[in-house]
């Protein structure tokens, strides 16, 4: 295995990232987080694993989401 290779996405070397919405359907004000990928390639037949490096970023987002669905399922609002 040949570690920790960069990925870049185009001439400009820019890293290749996952990102993760707090609220998708927001246009302004988004909160966004973003981990660049890093590529573990085979060196015999270069089957290539992917990696977030910043993952702690992805999964307290993830979390915070997953907390605020589960606030609006738990007290569902109330039309007037
Ligand atoms: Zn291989």
């Amino acid at each position: 295995m040949i570690p920790e290779l960069h990925v870049a996405g185009d001439q400009y070397f820019l890293p290749v990232c996952v990102y993760l919405d707090e609220n998708p359907r927001v246009m302004f004000g988004k909160r966004t987080t973003q981990s660049p990928l890093r590529a573990w390639v085979c060196g015999d037949c270069g089957y290539t694993e992917l990696y977030a490096t910043q993952v702690k970023r992805i999964v307290s987002l993830h979390q915070r989401i997953q907390q605020k669905q589960r606030k609006a399922r738990d007290q569902p609002e109330t039309g007037t």
